[in-house]
């Protein structure tokens, strides 16, 4: 496939927190722009003073940096098409709506919000289409002109033709066709004179030389007011894709804040930076997300650079994709195992160090071929590689007693243990694993009852890394020590 440059633009509003569906744009934007050498752009949407966050802008940076989706122009690169905050832009928004005056394509509105809601009321009891009702639009011009220079406040509405039909091609979707009697006199600047959404993105779309417009299947229902916008300024028009929302795990519907705070209970979310913190990968991450709408083979592992060189967004698919959080964990084990041991050695780190153990590079090092098989987050490595950094073990007696043993027995099979490994030079795999399963079978006993009692002494917990591996890693004089100590607590139990 042969794309020529495309310029997207990644739009967030700084309004929330990055969720899912933000990411997944996100990365389509990233991936063709990679894929055909053209550019990644993020503008910042924050003309909606009402619904600001503050913190949200940051997030949103920190969450792509995190996910390796490096934009080529934005507010803190700045590029040839900035400011890319739409707060610094309202010139340019206030020229474009005077220029739709001049045209006779918009007008302005002095409506009450009063006025305005008892039209509305009007319309719900007449089963009509709600749409403002033209009042503002018959005014003379010379009037309209000498209410604003009064001080009256106003908006600017967009003057949707009323007779006719608006179509419009979505590349995902297939041509879209509107009756236009069923289209609003939207809104494009409020009377606080900053734009909203539907005029600041077209203009800053022409104005940054967007070529394709990736963007979420909410904006589908202006997407007539926004061609039309475009047509009547003349503008290139881009090309369009609406991606489908993401639905709940069980398929029914949208995913409601009540669903994402079961996701956190359960040791998932569907905002970015909780991820993270939950220790998923960005490489696990990008890959499930990826396939979220994208029409590949379901179980495809791929990395960032696999994905750009496959990506091609003829095979996007528009029907809503339903969150599989056991697909995330399936793509972030996967994507751990690929992973050489120093890289996952210095993501595991963190959060060993953020549950309270100080760590040694070189002994994790060592661990990590020994964990890696049983990670799902990088925070598993917490209870399977905890315990070699901790100076005390105090294992529960009761673990420490084997199958069908009393605690006695179970003590002289530890005390057996530790005089065999006493004598030893060291307790390598090597050199201790010999003598001790000499000593399982003279003893008569199952593998499981001598291992078992040696495990929970060394590790402190019934499941761990494979024993002798683990042994040699901890070294002889604490393994000798916590052997010793098990004896005590069985025979004092
Ligand atoms: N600011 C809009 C949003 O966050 C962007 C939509 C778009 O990409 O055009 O939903």
């Amino acid at each position: 496939m042969n794309l020529s440059p495309v310029r997207v633009r990644f739009a967030p509003s700084p309004t929330g927190r990055m969720h899912l569906g933000s990411a997944r744009t996100a990365l389509y934007d990233y991936l063709l722009a990679r894929r055909s050498a053209g550019q990644f752009i993020l503008r910042i949407e924050d003309t909606d003073r009402k619904r600001f966050v503050e913190g949200a802008e940051q997030e949103l940076r920190d969450g792509l940096r995190w996910l390796g989706i490096q934009y080529d122009e934005g507010p803190d690169l700045g590029g040839p098409y900035g400011p890319y905050r739409q707060s610094e832009r309202q010139e340019s928004y206030q020229q474009w709506a005077a220029e739709l005056l001049r045209r006779d394509q918009a007008f302005p509105c002095f409506c009450s919000a009063d006025r305005l809601e008892k039209v509305r009321q009007e319309q719900l009891k007449n089963k009509q289409s709600l749409r403002y009702d033209g009042t503002c639009r018959q005014l003379d011009p010379a009037e309209a002109q000498r209410r604003i220079a009064a001080g009256e406040k106003h908006v600017i509405r967009f003057k949707m033709p009323y007779e006719g039909e608006t179509r419009a091609v979505d590349t995902m979707r297939g041509e879209i066709v509107w009756q236009n009697k069923d289209l609003d006199d939207s809104v494009l600047m409020k009377s606080d004179g900053l734009p909203t959404y539907h005029l600041a993105a077209m203009a800053d779309d022409y104005e940054m030389k967007i070529t394709h417009v990736i963007r979420g299947s909410e904006w589908l229902s202006s997407f007539p007011l926004h061609v039309n916008i475009i047509r009547a300024l003349g503008w290139p028009e881009p090309i369009w894709m609406h991606l489908s929302v993401f639905l709940k795990p069980s398929g029914k519907g949208k995913m409601s804040k009540r669903e994402a705070a079961e996701a956190i209970k359960d040791g998932h979310s569907i905002f970015v930076t909780d991820l993270k913190d939950l220790g998923y990968t960005p490489e696990g991450v990008l890959n499930w997300i990826v396939l979220m709408g994208w029409g590949v083979a379901e179980d495809d592992v791929m990395s960032l650079d696999q994905m750009v060189q496959r990506f091609d967004p003829t095979n996007l698919n528009p029907s809503p994709a339903a969150i599989n959080f056991a697909k995330l964990d399936h793509f972030n084990g996967t994507h751990i195992r690929l992973m050489d041991a120093a890289d996952l050695a210095g993501r595991i780190k963190p959060f060993l160090v953020g549950a309270g153990f100080s760590v040694d590079d070189a002994k994790l090092l060592k661990i990590v071929p020994l964990i890696r098989e049983r990670l799902v987050t990088l925070d598993d490595s917490i209870p399977f590689a905890g315990f070699f950094f901790k100076d005390e073990l105090t294992p529960d007696p009761q673990d420490l007693i084997a199958k069908d043993l009393t605690p006695a027995q179970s003590a002289g099979v530890a005390q057996t243990a530790l005089e065999i490994l006493t004598d030893l030079p060291d307790v390598s795999h090597a050199q201790a694993e010999p003598p001790l399963r000499r000593f399982v079978e003279q003893s008569g006993l199952q593998p499981n009852q001598v291992f078992g009692i040696l495990r929970v002494a060394v590790t402190g917990q019934k499941v761990s890394p494979p024993l002798f591996e683990s042994m040699e890693i901890i070294g002889r004089e604490v393994v000798l020590a916590r052997i010793r100590r098990a004896v005590e607590l069985l025979t004092t139990f």
